[in-house]
């Protein structure tokens, strides 16, 4: 079985499925998709995303802002805090640092990268990290504000080795989407090689970033195959393999996601 540790399933398009969110769910079933892993990106939108999984028990969920928002939406601690403490929130985030769409919203970034830092490490709870072209000032703010033992997962990763070094030292995990199977994804790929098996998660980020032969289209939860088939490719190893060690990563590193 796969998990899809990080997608968007308030954003799919559901008009393949005549608008139906369980027929969806199906056709990721069918592919073996047992799980998956409902990522927030905004405490506005958190309550409704939240009431949409909550009546299925194979989707598990965080809370966060996501660091493009945060010139909008501050949250604070407390109420990372509180809400982490509905059942099957098994993260916090995704947060992070983004300067590659945003320079002018650095400090708005940091502070609330900080309150998420600090709300996961009270509540023993991994981090969901989504980090482009800030490479130091993430690693400084996790070392700083950050706890190693509950660490966390650097989402969608498409930053160099050093960077996934350095984050594999913090106990971090790096996980893979479908930019992976991108035809320039070269270097990327290299870097899949490098990062030691048992510390890799597959997602799909989907409705973003549809893995090929699918890209440009909407994504969806069905497509971590491809990531995997990718992965595995790259790794030399089975799919199926492939799929056992992401799953055993998938609960190591989310703990209180119950089997
Ligand atoms: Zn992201
Ligand atoms: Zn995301």
């Amino acid at each position: 079985m796969f998990i899809d540790s990080h997608c968007h399933l308030d954003r799919i398009d559901l008009s393949p499925y005549e608008n139906n969110f369980e027929a969806m769910l199906q056709s990721a079933k069918d592919r073996d998709i047992d799980k998956m892993l409902c990522v927030s990106i905004s405490m506005e939108q958190f309550e409704p995303m939240y009431e949409l999984i909550k009546p299925h028990s194979s989707i598990f969920a965080s809370v966060g802002v996501h660091p493009l928002s945060a010139d909008k939406e501050q949250v604070a601690v407390e109420q990372l805090i509180e809400s982490a403490g509905k059942k099957r929130i098994v993260a916090i985030g995704e947060t992070g640092l983004d300067y590659y769409y945003q320079q002018d919203t650095v400090e708005l970034q940091k502070q609330s990268f900080r309150n998420h830092l600090v709300a996961a490490s009270q509540l023993e709870m991994p981090v969901i990290v989504h980090t482009r072209a800030a490479r130091e000032d993430t690693l400084a703010m996790i070392k700083e504000y950050g706890d190693l033992d509950s660490a966390g997962v650097l989402h969608c990763f498409t930053e160099d080795w050093g960077m996934a070094k350095s984050a594999l030292d913090l106990n971090y995990y790096i996980s893979f989407s479908g930019i992976t199977t991108f035809r320039n994804a070269e270097e990327l790929r290299e870097v899949v090689k490098k990062v030691p098996l048992e510390r890799i998660l597959i997602e799909t980020d989907a409705p973003y970033l549809a893995p090929v032969p699918h890209r440009g289209k909407k994504n969806e939860p069905k497509y971590v195959v491809e990531v995997a088939q990718c992965i595995a490719d790259l790794k030399g190893v089975s799919l199926s393999e492939i799929a056992a060690v992401t799953t055993d990563n998938f609960y190591r590193l989310f703990s209180k996601a119950d089997v």
